[in-house]
């Protein structure tokens, strides 16, 4: 049994679900969310029934959103609008700093945040709305400044892509923050926005090691997909910029420059980096993983 370096005499990890239920997934927990008057706790009552629960599958829960353009003023965030298509990711980051909001929805910022997603198959109808208003003022809009709009479920859904058909239809700017390969499916649409200056994509790439991005981000595109991605967009004349985010002291720091240079190689013009930050349920699902 592992223990807490702060207090030796407490398992670290008493609350870590069964390997087999989480294989693939990031975190090893899936405490109660903190809104929540109950806790939910799982425990073995002697006759090993621990091991009977099944194993956690991707779920998704169509919602019907009531608007789709979220406005934000805070000066750490590079964009002011930005539209959401899913909540919760299945790529699983660890260190992902939209687990908390999860909790708002009733559920854990543990494997909760990774397997029950919501998606909105409405999202293009209501731009098209909020478009249409004689008041609405075009800026760029972010896809994806929360969860990935290009996570798995994207490839049956077409949510992202029916928003960036009415963005190139409207002609109206969009920047895309993704960590999969599936954005280059897109490309018959953002190329042709690119060349009105209407569209660029950041991608993030954390490491170049393919076993430190396994176990920090299970279901993200490996490193050499992403570097590949970069290198079709940027082929497609789609500006992209390579986001070394976050960088984690001690862990991937040491691996600014490769990156930097090996999306260069592949075509990214612009860079930009964002530190590791813990806060709330993520500093415990952080030290569960490096642990
Ligand atoms: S890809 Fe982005 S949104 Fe998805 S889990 Fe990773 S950090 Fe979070």
């Amino acid at each position: 049994m592992r223990a807490d370096r702060e207090n030796p005499s407490r398992p670290l990890s008493q609350d870590a679900v069964d390997a087999e239920r989480r294989r693939g997934r990031g975190a090893r927990t899936n405490k109660t969310g903190r809104f929540e008057a109950e806790v939910h706790e799982a425990f073995d009552d002697g006759w090993e029934s621990l091991g009977d629960l099944d194993a956690f599958k991707t779920e998704v829960v169509e919602e019907a959103a009531k608007s789709i353009i979220s406005h934000n003023d805070s000066p750490d965030v590079s964009f002011d609008s930005s539209i959401n298509p899913y909540r919760g990711c299945e790529h699983g980051c660890i260190y992902c700093y939209a687990r908390p909001s999860h909790c708002y929805l009733g559920h854990s910022a543990g494997l909760d945040f990774e397997t029950k997603l919501y998606a909105k198959p409405n999202a293009a109808a209501l731009l098209e709305r909020e478009f249409s208003k004689p008041s609405y003022k075009p800026e760029t809009i972010a896809i994806g400044g929360n969860t990935d709009p290009y996570q798995p479920i994207e490839r049956e859904r077409r949510i992202t892509r029916s928003i960036v058909e009415v963005m190139a239809r409207t002609n109206h700017p969009v920047g895309i923050i993704t960590k999969s390969a599936l954005v280059a499916r897109d490309i018959d649409l953002l190329g042709p926005m690119a060349e009105k200056t209407l569209a660029r994509v950041a991608v993030s790439i954390t490491t170049l090691d393919r076993h430190v991005a396994r176990a920090m981000e299970p279901r993200a595109a490996t490193p050499p997909k992403r570097l590949e991605t970069v290198k079709r967009l940027a082929d497609a004349g789609i500006p992209v910029t390579v986001m070394v985010a976050p960088i984690i002291p001690g862990l991937t720091d040491h691996e600014i420059e490769p990156i930097l240079e090996a999306a260069r190689e592949a075509g990214a013009r612009d860079a930009g980096y964002v530190l590791l930050r813990l806060p709330l349920e993520i500093k415990d699902l952080f030290r569960e993983w490096l642990a």
